[in-house]
């Protein structure tokens, strides 16, 4: 399961400019000497524990497996770790193992925000510095997380350079990291980058896929499949990890099928007809590319899918076989949302819902007798200003022009403050 010096296959690698190879190959002998202590271990499963709300549950959705005819599914209520999704999971085990190496100061990527804030929330725990590099026109998009990450303190950094999105917030941030890195530790968030980030996200995200592994046999279920989705393929991995090596149950990673097949329509890496093998951002995957090697548009209603990059452990996993994939698109995606919030009470996130929508198709083709497992990677609050103008489009709308008449009615700052 470890990758082989940095590879998994042909895929990951280490490709980055000279000055990042020294902190790059700390990290890696820095991160090998921590899960080896039973002190950090320790401190870890402590504070994931006290701070993070570990373990997760593990949901019987019984009205839904009565719906669908099929299979018995349960859900993995990743949703329900402190700020809401599995990328704390993360964040706090990467800030601790940065803390230890005498690293004062965090600096992560974020595109639409989520591990922004995760990062955030990691810091302000454990009295780090924390500085979040977001392009310009995420930064606009996004305003609630930015809210929420200087509530934890952390200074975001508006990225203006290239798109001013995710892949120049991922430049900006190396290039810090390049100039820093004897006070600075790069949080990266998802398992991909440069060696080692996809062996450490793995193996921080991993405790997913280890406690469902122990409710199920503590429940004496034998799952078939365990379905997540599947951006840059953290929670999916960790979901996965404890597994890969065995012959069952299926692992099944959905990605963004978006609005349709066309270029710039979805984020499918791996079942897309726009993919191909190639190395941006420090690793060799699979990449939606143009000709020329540049990163082409993509889309999904789920900001958390929408990258054009996957894990090079998954690609190398797609490719024997291990990992199948498939995609949702965004409409099944909503439809998976209004389905499990409706028949189980849980509000699952736009990207979870991939996953939701994936059980709710291959549940009913499976006997009674078996039992799937989905990845609820978080959960859907932060949602509301996708789902709500969606569901609600007229009171949506009628309740944002009352909020901003309100504001700007307001007499003065104080007023303001006090709403
Ligand atoms: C960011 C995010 C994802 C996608 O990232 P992965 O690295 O593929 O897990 C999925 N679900 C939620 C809730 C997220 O915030």
């Amino acid at each position: 399961m470890e990758s082989n010096n940095g590879f998994f296959n042909q895929y990951g690698g280490k490709y980055v400019a000279e000055v990042l190879r020294r902190p790059l190959d700390e990290l890696e002998v820095e991160f090998k000497k921590a899960m080896a202590d039973p002190e950090f271990v320790k401190e870890l499963e402590t504070i994931q524990r006290d701070y993070i709300g570990r373990e997760t549950p593990l949901l019987y959705a019984e009205t839904a497996t009565k719906l669908l005819g099929g299979a018995q599914i349960y859900i993995k209520l990743e949703g329900l770790a402190n700020t809401g999704a599995h990328k704390i999971n993360n964040a706090i085990g990467q800030c601790l193992l940065a803390k230890r190496m005498g690293k004062k100061r965090i600096i992560a990527e974020t595109g639409a925000g989520q591990h922004g804030v995760a990062t955030a929330a990691a810091c302000a725990k454990l009295g780090l510095d924390c500085t979040v590099y977001m392009g310009e026109v995420d930064v606009r998009r996004q305003q609630p997380n930015v809210s929420s990450m200087e509530m934890y303190g952390a200074k975001v950094h508006a990225v203006t350079s290239g798109s001013r999105t995710l892949k120049d917030a991922v430049n900006e941030a190396m290039r810090d990291w390049a100039a820093n890195p004897d006070t600075t530790h790069y949080c990266l968030g998802s398992a991909l980058g440069p060696a080692p980030f996809p062996d450490m996200v793995r193996d921080f995200q991993s405790v997913i896929g280890k406690e469902v592994k122990r409710q199920c046999a503590e429940r004496n279920i034998k799952p078939t499949a365990l379905i997540a989705c599947c951006g840059g393929g953290s929670n999916s991995i960790g979901f996965f990890a404890p597994f890969i090596d065995e012959k069952e149950p299926r692992l099944i990673a959905v990605e963004a099928g978006g609005i349709g097949p066309g270029i710039g329509e979805n984020a499918s890496r791996m079942t897309g007809n726009t993919s191909r093998e190639g190395i941006l951002q420090g690793y060799k995957s699979r990449f939606l590319l143009d000709d020329d090697g540049q990163a082409l548009p993509t889309r999904s209603i789920s900001a958390g899918l929408d990258y054009c990059g996957i894990g090079p452990q998954l690609a190398s996993l797609g490719k024997t076989g291990r990992v199948e994939f498939t995609s949702a698109l965004d409409k099944e995606a909503l439809e998976a949302v209004k389905f499990f919030a409706r028949n189980e009470g849980v509000l699952f996130a736009m990207e979870s819902a991939h996953a939701g929508a994936e059980a709710i198709k291959l549940a009913p083709k499976l006997g009674k007798d078996k039992a799937i497992v989905v990845n609820m990677s978080g959960r859907g609050d932060k949602d509301i200003f996708i789902t709500c103008p969606v569901f609600r489009p007229v009171e949506w709308k009628q309740f944002l022009i009352s909020e901003l008449e309100r504001l700007n009615d307001a007499k003065d700052i104080h007023d303001a403050e006090l709403m």
